[in-house]
């Protein structure tokens, strides 16, 4: 038996690759100190997974901004703008790679990021790969097998993690009409066999290759390309020892497929399907081995060992235990670094503590998991299993998690709780004659730029340096003075700015019951980006108000409107770990009814526009399509029943982004916002087409620039999205607004943007069909 990961944290415990990223762009660091900072991450973690004894320990799992981005530019897949520019003006690979990732304004260029999506179903960003008909691919980045050597240099022969070609091409999206990306595997396929040659003369033995899309729904064109690829890399590398991953979904429907293929296992993930073992362990072939994914790759709980060694047990005995890997579902890169670190009591009780394990204790797990299947255990393996046992125990039982009040409420909740008096078209009428707004209204998402002396405000204030009341005082001095400066730019409809929130999450989670927070438990996002998702223990319920006085306060400052910023329940239950002890349907309603209380309250405060956000709805999408009726069902219903509170006059709006929502467009109409601002300028406003199509019947804000890329959007380029979004929206639905939240934007750039904004509304209106709003 062996024990492996499929891939480690790469952030840095203390987030130390967010720091150098980010320093490194602003000239503060040199290239050099980069490169250094993400040696040491690395190297840190081959001997951390070395010391727990893991057998197969991952290399190519560290990225500096995006894996995805990484195999791109391994196999020379760079769009045609960056490559004869960029690397024509002197630039190194590095500088490339950030541009592709972010754009690229310097020595008169101007250049826009690749677009960017959602992993799967996680809250993980990558960079889209961009295909065009015929494309050719050569190796260009040879990052997989300098860590390779790297590592050999420091004693461990690693098994490389690389995204399977078939999973890079379906990542990826067509740049012109008339082919289909899978159709460049024979151009693609020659690559990764260079690749692996080389590697092999490095003395590789183990290859991991990342196919999740094995596990999801696919066509027959591309199980035959599964086979065909896998076929070509057994007959040119017959002794390379192929680890083929699937995880997210279960294999169930593919595991003919699967099971054919000749590599030399199949990692299953049996955290989210744990049935599938018993289906793959009747098809698999004698020379094949099964890699269990038992310890949560994507979430904080500890394993429990009984039942893991009750899979592992299975499996031994139906293929004998050489033929079975122990490991993570998949990669701990969506889990926090290192439960160690978090010593605060107050904020993490110890009791609640017990109960978890991230990325290093996960490491810890599986390797643990094979110290207990020897037989005969000793006094040490004993008192594991036991400790364990209680750990989880405790857990199921314990009054801290379970609120009577609560469970009674979600439960009387009736159909009606979750609708609006009347109809759209009536409540359109009346919100227009109460707010007045022109046409084309323009607006922001919520945050302003969280500036350095912002963020500096909170540190002290957390560590006690500055008062509560300082605190505030300064925090409402920043209110104002962009309330300010929005009425200078002319904006239509003002935010209060966010200043107070630390992550539009954790904000909320911080304040409701139910919850509790890590000090470094952060998960890359994207890019330099991570979050620290809030832990839901126990049932959910909002003990005091939490946004109503900062909008209220905002609001008396103008006499402009100002509107409300929630985060919606389908969003606070998707950026947060949640609890596996009861259906994800049932946390999410508990929380919609507290942030029903939240809407309730700025209503009563004379908050005319009330926006909540639910960035997240379509992650939340399951990744198998049968399963998608069920999941809308309970989501949307969520977000109605947070909304549904208001009266007619009260204008609801609710904000999307980071994913492609084409394919559920008309759910989102079932979510009935009076306004939805959504993000479309990355895709040069794509979405808009199933806007039009569908008849959208509310209003809608698209987003008319690109808030992740520093890049200072002109007026001419919102001109002409917002005259494509005129051609497919009528007039007086349309709103103009950025497509997410400013707050990673500094100042200056986000004045420039948000003038040239402004001014390209005026110029709509000023040409504008529909006589009156
Ligand atoms: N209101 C939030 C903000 O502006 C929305 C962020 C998001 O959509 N991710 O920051
Ligand atoms: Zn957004």
């Amino acid at each position: 038996m062996q024990t492996h990961t499929l891939g480690y944290p790469r952030i840095g415990s203390k987030r130390e690759l967010k720091k150098a990223c980010e320093n490194y762009w602003v000239g503060k660091i040199t290239q050099q100190a980069l490169k250094n900072q993400g040696y040491e991450i690395r190297k840190e973690n081959w001997l951390l997974q070395q010391q727990a004894g893991i057998d197969l320990i991952p290399s190519n799992d560290f990225s500096f901004y995006d894996q995805v981005l990484d195999m791109a530019l391994t196999v020379n897949a760079i769009p045609d703008r960056y490559h004869e520019t960029i690397l024509k003006t002197g630039n190194t690979e590095t500088d490339l790679y950030f541009a592709m990732a972010r754009g690229y304004q310097k020595s008169g260029l101007d250049i826009t990021a690749m677009e960017m999506t959602k992993w799967f179903d996680t809250n993980y960003h990558f960079i889209v790969p961009e295909f065009v008909k015929d494309q050719s691919f050569s190796l260009f980045s040879t990052k997989i097998i300098d860590e390779f050597k790297e590592a050999k240099a420091l004693g461990i022969i690693t098994k490389p993690v690389i995204i399977g070609p078939i999973t890079f091409l379906l990542s990826g999206k067509e740049k012109e009409d008339g082919f289909n990306r899978i159709s460049l595997i024979d151009n693609l396929l020659p690559v990764y066999l260079e690749l692996l040659e080389q590697l092999e003369e490095q003395g590789a033995e183990w290859i991991q290759f990342d196919e999740p899309y094995l596990a999801l729904d696919i066509s027959d064109e591309v199980k035959a390309a599964y086979g065909k690829v896998y076929t070509t890399i057994k007959t040119k590398f017959p002794k390379l020892k192929t680890i083929l991953a699937t995880y997210f979904e279960g294999i169930e429907e593919n595991v003919e497929t699967a099971t054919n293929l000749p590599v030399c296992a199949l990692h299953l993930d049996l955290v989210k399907a744990p049935n599938q073992l018993q289906t793959v362990l009747r098809h698999i072939p004698e020379s094949m081995s099964i890699s269990l994914g038992l310890v949560d790759g994507r979430n904080i709980w500890k394993n429990d060992f009984k039942a893991s060694l009750e899979q592992i047990e299975l499996a031994k005995n139906a293929i004998g235990k050489d033929r079975v890997l122990i490991a993570t579902s998949c990669s701990l890169l969506h889990s926090p670094c290192d439960l160690a670190l978090e010593t605060d009591d107050e904020a993490l009780p110890s009791q609640i503590k017990n109960w978890l394990a991230f990325a290093k204790q996960k490491v810890e797990e599986v390797a643990t998991l094979k110290y207990l299947t020897e037989e005969n255990l000793n006094e040490d393996q004993k008192a594991i299993l036991e400790a364990n046992l209680q750990a989880i125990e405790e857990r199921r039982t314990s009054p801290v998690i379970h609120n009577q009040a609560v469970k009674a409420r979600a439960k009387a909740v009736t159909e009606k709780d979750a609708e609006r008096d009347s109809p759209f078209a009536e409540r359109q009428i009346l919100q227009h004659n109460n707010l007045k707004l022109p046409l084309y209204p323009t607006t922001t998402i919520g945050s302003f730029p969280q500036t350095k002396e912002v963020r500096s405000w909170r540190a002290q204030f957390k560590k006690g340096q500055i008062s509560s009341s300082k605190y505030d005082e300064l925090l409402k001095r920043e209110t104002k003075k962009a309330i300010r400066w929005q009425e200078e730019v002319g904006l239509d409809v003002l935010v209060h700015g966010e200043f107070e929130r630390n992550d539009m999450v954790e904000y909320f989670g911080e304040q409701l019951a139910g919850f509790v927070f890590t000090k470094f438990g952060w998960v890359q996002s994207y890019g330099s980006r991570c979050v620290k998702p809030p832990i839901i223990f126990g049932d959910v319920s909002r003990p005091h108000a939490m946004t109503a006085a900062w909008t209220e306060f905002a609001q008396s400052l103008t006499n402009k409107l100002v509107k409300g910023m929630l985060t919606g329940p389908v969003t606070i239950l998707q950026w947060s770990f949640v609890r596996n002890d009861q259906p994800r349907s049932e946390t999410c309603k508990q929380i919609a009814l507290a942030i029903r209380n939240e809407v309730q309250d700025l209503e009563k405060a004379g908050i005319k526009i009330i926006q909540i956000d639910e960035p997240a709805i379509r992650e939340g999408l399951p990744l198998k399509k049968a399963a998608w009726g069920n999941y809308l069902n309970w989501a949307i219903g969520a977000f109605r029943l947070s909304a549904s509170v208001v009266s007619n006059t009260t204008q609801i709006h609710t904000h999307m982004c980071y994913s492609e929502f084409n394919d559920i467009i008309e759910d989102i109409a079932q979510m009935d916002a009076d306004v939805i601002t959504i993000e479309c300028s990355r895709s040069q406003m794509e979405l808009l087409g199933a806007f039009g199509d569908f008849k959208y019947p509310n209003e809608i804000g698209p987003g008319v620039y690109d808030i992740h890329s520093p890049r200072v959007p002109k007026k001419d380029e919102m001109l002409e999205l917002l005259e494509k979004a005129k051609a497919v929206i009528p007039e007086k639905q349309l709103w103009v607004n950025p497509d997410c939240g400013l707050k990673t934007r500094g100042w200056e750039e986000t004045q420039a943007a948000l003038k040239a904004m402004t001014a390209a509304a005026e110029t709509m209106r000023a040409t504008a069909t529909s006589p009156v709003a």
